[in-house]
């Protein structure tokens, strides 16, 4: 198969385009406009696999994107580029609606323009999205594919826009269309300034450990690799029009996943857990923070097979494993990450 995987030099992205380039039968270019981001080393497991191409290209820049697209011919798009950062969609929107709204439209157009559904008879349009575009969940209750879109931050409201357009080009356009809401996701690979990996490399380096508000915020954590298997069988077997949600029921509070990462990292090192948890600080909340999102997965469980392999603890143990074994990303990426920051200060 042809596949084309945008974001794919990010954390889900570059794993997609591991486990699909791994698979010498299929045929994987991968789109990126290596922006902060973007750990180019990511896909170093795939250099020089002749099944494999990689081409900087922002999804903003529509010209070339349709080239690029009409060049290859995929039968399959996977979309992951994205603006991925709330507190980022926060400070600075603009980007968010740059790359998730219109990156999107110009990718759904290469799609139309192209006439990929008529070349390919299989040809599937996968929109990866998230479950932050349902909005806040009280102490009861799931999301289900029914629920009605609710985004509270600019970056949820970025990737329901882009989910309309998605469904208008299927509906207007006959594009199959596949839309995924998934849960948050952690694993290796994942960039410095996210939740776990920020735990993690915070308590190596003897950091104080940032925890929002009070902490009781919930949320329904998943293995990336779990998401790669669902979002394959999604491509592979999902009916064009529908959406499937994506999660592990494996629902904490930012307390729960700070004490299970500090516990993983004690007993992965032998370090004293004690001192680790003396440094967890309560910093002010995020404004406007969902209070819980949590994901009800039967229809892609009955109707795709699919289930989740790890538990929030074993991925955890995983993760923390891959940090520890693999200090050259962690210094690129942290590297990157604190570029940014530094950069953002000199610009305020
Ligand atoms: P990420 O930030 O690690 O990677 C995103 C990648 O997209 C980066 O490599 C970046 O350079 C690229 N990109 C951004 N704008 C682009 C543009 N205009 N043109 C080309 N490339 C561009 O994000 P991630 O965590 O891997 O998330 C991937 C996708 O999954 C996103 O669409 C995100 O909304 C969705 N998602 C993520 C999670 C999660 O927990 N990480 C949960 C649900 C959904």
């Amino acid at each position: 198969m042809r596949v084309v995987v945008t974001g794919g030099a990010g954390f889900i992205g570059s794993a997609v385009v591991r486990l699909l380039a791994s698979n010498p039968e299929h045929q994987i270019l991968t789109l990126d406009k290596l922006g902060y981001a973007a750990v180019i080393s990511s896909l170093d497991p795939v250099a020089g696999l002749s099944n494999h191409e990689f081409r900087q290209v922002d999804l903003c820049d529509g010209q070339a994107l349709n080239q690029i697209v009409g060049d290859f011919s995929p039968q399959l798009i996977l979309h992951l580029a994205a603006e991925s950062h709330v507190d980022r969609s926060i400070d600075s929107p603009a980007p968010f609606i740059q790359s998730n709204v219109v990156g999107t439209f110009n990718l759904l157009e290469s799609a139309r323009l192209n006439r990929l559904a008529k070349r390919h008879a299989d040809f599937r349009f996968v929109q990866v999205s998230t479950d932050e575009v349902y909005g806040s969940l009280g102490a009861d209750g799931v999301f289900t594919e029914g629920s009605a879109y609710s985004p509270n931050s600019p970056y949820a409201a970025s990737k329901a826009a882009a989910d309309h357009l998605v469904q208008a080009w299927h509906v207007t356009y006959g594009l199959p269309t596949i839309i995924t809401h998934c849960s948050n996701n952690y694993g290796p690979y994942q960039f410095p300034e996210k939740l776990i990996p920020l735990i993690i490399l915070n308590v190596l380096g003897g950091k104080s450990i940032p925890v929002y508000g009070d902490g009781l915020q919930v949320r329904d954590w998943l293995y990336v690799d779990d998401h790669v298997d669902a979002l394959w069988r999604i491509a592979d077997k999902g009916s064009p029009g529908a959406t499937y949600n994506i999660g592990a029921r494996a629902e904490r509070t930012n307390l729960q996943v700070v004490r299970t990462v500090i516990d993983a990292v004690a007993a992965v090192t032998g370090a004293e857990a004690a001192a680790m948890h003396a440094r967890v600080t309560h910093v002010p909340d995020r404004p406007g923070h969902d209070r819980r999102y949590a994901i009800d997965p039967s229809r892609i469980t009955h109707e795709l097979g699919w289930q989740p392999s790890q538990n929030f603890e074993s991925g955890i143990e995983h993760t923390v494993r891959w940090y520890l074994a693999h200090p050259q990303w962690c210094e690129q990426a942290g590297n990157q990450y604190h570029g940014e920051r530094l950069g953002q200060l000199h610009h305020a």
